[in-house]
């Protein structure tokens, strides 16, 4: 990339004044005018449209972005680290474990694991490498008041961490609203750039979403913001090689017969969004199941695990 050498205040129509602007909203990069939309720069830094849109493509054009072989796909795919779970089926199934560079969506009714995998998650990314995990910190968004540092002191103990490292080494915000929800994963950014973060946790991602928007006549409304904040979601993913986790309730499924009778939230704007997608259900004598339903190239398949006292495991202590 070579934004490093180059910066914004090189794009045509960015002065000083409008350069201050961007940066204060956070797009202070090459890379983050290309990827923003006219609407985005002409809220933050009040420039026309037509400004907005030659700066976006001057700063496509400076970063030569556009087609890549697929062999230089590849290559970026080698960046691709992965995030054991604690279980050896669990990680089977997903490749090796959850991928940096993507989001992956557990859903699932409530009491499937989908917070108990957040949490071991958080405590399994701060390892070395060569135990599952990735040496980096976490951001963890709680929707729903669910973080529990206790359960966080007792997987590390499982796992042999520092317990004191490992609770200063996840950064946690409550989200009071959908809004607020919002906000706080466009201000992760400043953490991410940082590099020592590889793991963010949106728990839930839907929940307040959810109750805020009732009705059919709000539907789209909610759809919209939705699609917005997926899009900062995969942004982040994607620029910063970090692991985004969501999880999501599921509403059941009138008039189905046959079949599953639930669905996930947020319909086909979370679902198309998500790299992977997870299904948890609660399995026989206390186990979970999960399965993955959505994958650019893994097969469908699921695998029993337990939430154990010390966390995620193939059996139950
Ligand atoms: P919701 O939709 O309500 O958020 P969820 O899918 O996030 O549900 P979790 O909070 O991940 O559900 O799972 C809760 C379950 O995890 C509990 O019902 C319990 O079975 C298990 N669990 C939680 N804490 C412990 C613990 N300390 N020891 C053993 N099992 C635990
Ligand atoms: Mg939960």
């Amino acid at each position: 990339m070579k934004d490093k050498e180059l910066g914004i205040s090189d794009l045509p129509g960015v002065g000083p004044s409008t350069a201050e602007k961007l940066e204060a909203a956070g797009i202070d990069t090459l890379l983050a005018v290309a990827v923003s939309s006219i609407g985005i720069l002409t809220n933050e830094a009040g420039v026309s449209d037509s400004v907005a849109r030659k700066m976006i493509q001057a700063a496509r054009d400076m970063l030569d972005m556009g087609f890549d072989t697929a062999d230089e796909i590849l290559k970026k795919r080698q960046d691709v680290n992965k995030i054991k779970t604690g279980s050896l089926g669990f990680d089977e199934v997903m490749g090796g474990g959850f991928e940096t560079g993507a989001i992956t969506e557990c859903y699932g009714e409530f009491g499937s694991g989908k917070t108990q995998i957040g949490h071991q998650l958080a405590v399994n990314v701060q390892l070395p490498k060569e135990q599952g995990g990735l040496g980096g910190k976490v951001i963890y968004i709680d929707t729903e008041n669910t973080f529990r540092p206790e359960r966080i002191i007792q997987m590390a103990q499982k796992v042999g961490l520092d317990v004191e490292q490992a609770l200063k080494s996840i950064k946690v915000a409550r989200a009071y609203n959908s809004d607020h929800q919002m906000l706080l994963c466009e201000k992760a950014e400043d953490l991410l750039k940082t590099g020592e973060y590889n793991l963010m946790i949106v728990d839930s991602l839907t929940a307040h979403f959810r109750a805020e928007f009732i009705g059919r006549g709000t539907l789209s409304e909610r759809q919209q913001k939705l699609n917005k904040h997926m899009h900062t979601l995969l942004k982040l993913a994607d620029m910063y090689n970090c692991c985004v986790m969501v999880t999501n309730q599921v509403m059941s499924k009138p008039n189905v017969m046959f079949g599953d009778p639930t669905q996930a939230i947020g319909g086909h704007i979370v679902g198309h969004s998500s790299t992977f997608r997870i299904y948890l259900r609660k399995g026989k004598k206390g186990s979970r199941v999960a399965k993955l339903v959505d994958s650019p190239n893994l097969p469908e398949n699921e695998c029993m695990f337990f939430v154990n006292m010390s966390g995620i495991d193939d059996k139950e202590e």
